[in-house]
């Protein structure tokens, strides 16, 4: 018989006593589950332990920035500012540990070198820097998210004769810089809080900047008697507001662009942000400001302005302007008169860019300048060089999971965490505020309650159902992971070299650390999560495990967003109307969508269609010098709906990337014009396109056809017929969630009937308008069942993951590759029927666009552009 110990020596080991290992503690207590804390500091605190720096406050509002988890705190404790001071948020978290008697499950001045899972047992095994091992079931890294300072790096440290300070670790007594020359390294938000209190002492201070910051003032003094009533209006409110809330605090979310505004409503929207003095406030001043780089320059121009007005030195006063990445990519920070202390005659500035540092001597620091090098003496120095930021207190830690996975190797390359509170092979192992969770984007005390609130739930959960262990699956995490990383490629984020994407540290992977969707949103995920009986998790104990593998979040985060507004609104299905109607509808929502890009010049024309009718055409120049390939392109909308205007921003989209003409032609439409007057229009158009080439600006001696959902089959038709009917030349087609069957029971049509715009009750709506149930498997309107299909021009087949018709264009896709045909297939991940065309709104479908673009170059022969 196995003789190894299954009973734990505690239940619960957590790593770290701040915010959060205090919270964990007291649910753990009330649960009836022995925890024990190991904290590396001397006391309780976490990062307002160590954080004792001149100047250290939060950027949070303190009547925020605090637990609601014990309602009777907001009678007990009184704010005496907006922004408490590092010693009152320590007296606080003291006086919270006091009043619940933490401090007995703590064992302070005690670091946590290593945890080893041991599968015989199902058992965390935590060693101790004291030598100690402990036994636990469920470990629980509350270790911070910026809690390891990052090593500055600077050869001499150690020979400095005068005193060197980390604002990391500051001692626990007064510093006093009266009378002394101090050099201040780093212009991160410690320094700026620290700066104008260190220069009302020195007798001289340099300060050494390497990328200045964006600051805003924080208008400091005692709680707004506006923001305490809203407050005291409704206490158990107004936590409620923000645990759902984007940012962790309520506020109104804006929903208009700052490109959609004059310059005066700009400004005062901005003047406004300024004077509210929070974080939140300038990059929650318009919808784009985190999305649009456009629309950021206005927000970042109107800081610097304000730093040139603070700034008395012109040159100064330049260096002090971020110029390098957008607004709020990289933490903003509230100060008290940090830019005017540049203007005392005793304050300096050096640009590392210009003057790197070369080394720490015995009296000061040297830097490389034009003649050589040039010393500065200083009596101390003190290093405000930041964090190794989310992952640095995590990986710092000898973590091994199961089979003797090394969590530190497993990250090598970027963290990967299912909704940052798990790693895939590491059982029972919980991180709070882990990377790819909100964390440093929100209101932190909001987000280490619900990781806490989750985790000792889910603790619960498996001791209710009879469970010990509990893992996500790799399928999970992967799917987490990439959708963590969508939501940052559609903001601006990854552009700038901040701790948010581990750029301050040396070798670390540059990824985008914190989910930036939003806490609400963060929320609603980790309860879906449970609600759908712990998707992504593998729940086991003594009698087997259950395997509830599956990933969260599929749909591209910017066409999640779009579906719940539109879900929001409440908008009747086409289906439900009249063509008439249908058509009125759809043109006013395509008049509410943002324009696509400019292009060299748009003419509007007529062209004879099959029965001599005139057909309206738009046609899209390249700014570039032609003759220019030509595309004729059809637009979507189910035979119905739609005309050659209706997909102006996809023309000019493709018109601008792929550097042809798009001659988007109509075509009639149904019910009034039925089957077979739409594809005998389109082979019409075509073929007059192709005879007029030369005078439309266009090459002669071949075409491209192009199109989208029904216009995709019509130019799918058109390359048939054209092959049929002795031309015309025919180069390429690009055929963008095509309709090429009329068979509605694929599986795509079970799997995406409902809720992803264009539903199977709208398709079999446009089916009915467009062919009688004969006359739909007719190769005309179903290209897919023709006899033949070699011989066709090459083709680029785009299919959406979330779109019913996928099914039909994959099996185009298959079926003209089986027939010799040069065929690319692209699936469009996380994609829906309508989102690719989404030009300027959907930012997610811009790669697919991209590759359809090239796809049209080479159907020219025009490669790749440069
Ligand atoms: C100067 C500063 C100001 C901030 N202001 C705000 C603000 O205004 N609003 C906001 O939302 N957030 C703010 N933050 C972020 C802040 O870190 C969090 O709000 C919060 O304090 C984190 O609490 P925590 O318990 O998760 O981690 P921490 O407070 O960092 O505590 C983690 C603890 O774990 C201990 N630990 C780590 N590794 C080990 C180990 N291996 N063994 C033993 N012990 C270990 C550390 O010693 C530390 O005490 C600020 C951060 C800093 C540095």
């Amino acid at each position: 018989m196995n003789d190894v110990k299954r009973t734990p020596d505690v239940d619960v080991v957590v790593v770290g006593a701040g915010f959060a290992g205090l919270y964990l503690l007291h649910r753990f207590r009330e649960m009836g589950l022995a925890a024990l804390a190991f904290e590396r500091g001397g006391d309780v605190g976490g990062t307002w332990y160590w954080n004792r720096y001149p100047g250290a406050r939060c950027d949070v509002q303190s009547i925020d920035y605090s637990y609601s988890w014990d309602t009777e705190l907001d009678d007990q404790w009184e704010w005496s500012e907006r922004y408490a001071t590092q010693p009152e948020i320590l007296r606080y978290l003291g006086f919270v540990a006091d009043k619940h008697d933490l401090r007995r499950d703590v064992r302070f001045s005690t670091g946590v070198d290593g945890a080893v899972w041991n599968d015989d047992t199902s058992l965390w095994e935590v060693r101790t820097d004291d030598g100690a091992t402990t036994t636990c079931r469920y470990y629980v890294m509350a270790t911070g998210c910026l809690s390891v300072m990052k090593d500055p790096d600077l050869a001499g440290v150690a020979d400095f004769a005068g005193d060197v300070y980390y604002t990391g670790r500051w001692p626990h007594d007064d510093v006093d810089f009266t009378g002394k020359r101090v050099g201040v390294i780093g212009t991160g938000s410690s320094a700026i809080q620290s700066i104008p209190i260190i220069a009302s002492q020195a007798a001289d201070l340099t300060v050494f900047q390497r990328t200045p910051n964006f600051s805003l003032p924080a208008y400091n003094g005692p709680v707004r008697p506006d923001d305490a009533a809203q407050i005291n209006a409704d206490r158990t409110g107004y936590r409620e507001a923000a645990r759902w809330s984007s940012g962790g605090v309520p506020r109104e979310i804006p929903v208009d662009s700052a490109l959609a505004v004059s310059e005066d409503v700009r400004r005062a929207r901005y003047e406004g942000a300024w004077q509210e003095g929070t974080i939140f406030s300038m990059m929650g001043s318009f919808n784009d400001i985190m999305v649009n780089a456009e629309a950021n320059a206005t927000a970042a121009e109107f800081v610097r302005d304000k730093i040139r007005a603070a700034v008395d030195d012109p040159a100064t006063a330049e260096l002090l302007c971020p110029t390098t990445y957008p607004l709020g990519t990289k933490r903003l920070c509230l100060d008290t008169n940090y830019y005017t202390t540049f203007n005392e005659p005793h304050v300096h500035l050096v640009d590392l860019h210009a003057n790197p540092i070369s080394s720490i001597t015995p009296t000061g620091i040297d830097v490389v300048s034009d003649d050589g090098a040039t010393s500065y003496e200083f009596d101390a120095i003190v290093m405000a060089t930041g964090f190794d930021a989310m992952t640095g207190a995590i990986v710092a830690v000898d973590i091994e999971g199961r089979d003797g996975a090394e969590l530190r190797e497993r990250w090598v390359d970027g963290p990967r965490t299912y909704l940052g509170l798990m790693s895939a092979g590491f059982p029972n192992m919980f991180m709070v505020t882990g990377p790819q969770s909100p964390s440093v984007l929100s209101n932190m005390a909001v987000s280490i309650e619900q990781h806490v609130d989750w985790i000792c739930d889910t603790i619960e959960h498996l001791r209710a159902s009879g469970h010990t262990v509990i893992e996500p699956t790799s399928t999970a995490e992967d799917g987490w992971v990439q959708h963590a990383n969508d939501f940052a490629d559609i903001t601006l984020f990854p552009e700038a070299n901040s701790w948010y994407m581990g750029a301050n540290v040396p070798g670390k992977a540059r990824v985008v650390l914190p989910y930036l969707g939003g806490v609400d949103r963060y929320r609603r995920i980790c309860d879906e999560v449970v609600e759908r009986d712990f998707l992504g998790f593998e729940i086991g104990g003594a009698n087997g495990a259950e395997v509830n593998d599956g990933v969260i979040c599929r749909v591209q985060p910017d066409v999640s967003i779009m579906l719940e507004m539109m879900e929001e609104m409440a908008l009747p299905p086409l289906d439900s109307m009249s063509p008439v109607d249908a058509r009125a509808f759809s043109e006013a929502m395509s008049a509410a969508s943002p324009p696509g890009p400019e292009v060299g010049e748009v003419l509007d024309g007529t062209l004879p269609g099959a029965d001599g009718n005139d057909l309206a055409y738009r046609l899209y120049r390249p700014a570039t010098p032609g003759p220019h390939p030509i595309v004729v392109y059809f637009h979507g909308g189910g035979w119905v709906i739609g005309n050659a205007t209706s997909d102006d921003p996809l023309c000019r989209d493709l018109c601008d990337q792929s550097g042809s003409i798009i001659i988007s032609v109509d075509y009639r439409h149904a019910p009034e014009a039925r089957f077979p007057a739409a594809p005998d229009d389109g082979f019409a158009a075509t073929t007059w396109v192709a005879q007029h080439a030369e005078e439309l600006g266009g090459l002669s001696g071949g075409l491209a056809v192009a199109g989208w959902s029904a216009g995709a089959n019509i130019a799918a038709v058109v390359a048939q017929r054209a092959r049929d009917e002795g031309g015309p030349t025919i180069t390429g087609q690009l055929l963008l969630n095509p309709v090429t069957d009329g068979d509605l029971t694929r599986a795509s049509y079970v799997e995406n009937a409902d809720g992803y715009i264009l539903t199977r009750a709208l398709m079999a709506w446009f089916w009915d308008h467009y062919a009688d149930p004969d006359q739909r498997s007719d190769p005309q309107a179903s290209p897919l069942r023709a006899s033949n299909l070699a011989d066709l021009p090459p083709a680029m087949i785009v299919t959406s993951e979330f779109d019913p018709l996928r099914d039909e264009g994959e099996a185009y896709a298959q079926a003209l590759a089986a027939a010799g045909v040069d065929v690319h297939h692209l699936r469009a991940r996380g994609q829906i029927h309508t989102s690719i065309p989404a030009v300027g709104a959907l930012l997610s479908g811009a790669g697919t666009r991209s590759e359809m673009a090239q796809a049209l170059r080479g159907f020219s022969g025009a490669g790749v552009p440069a």
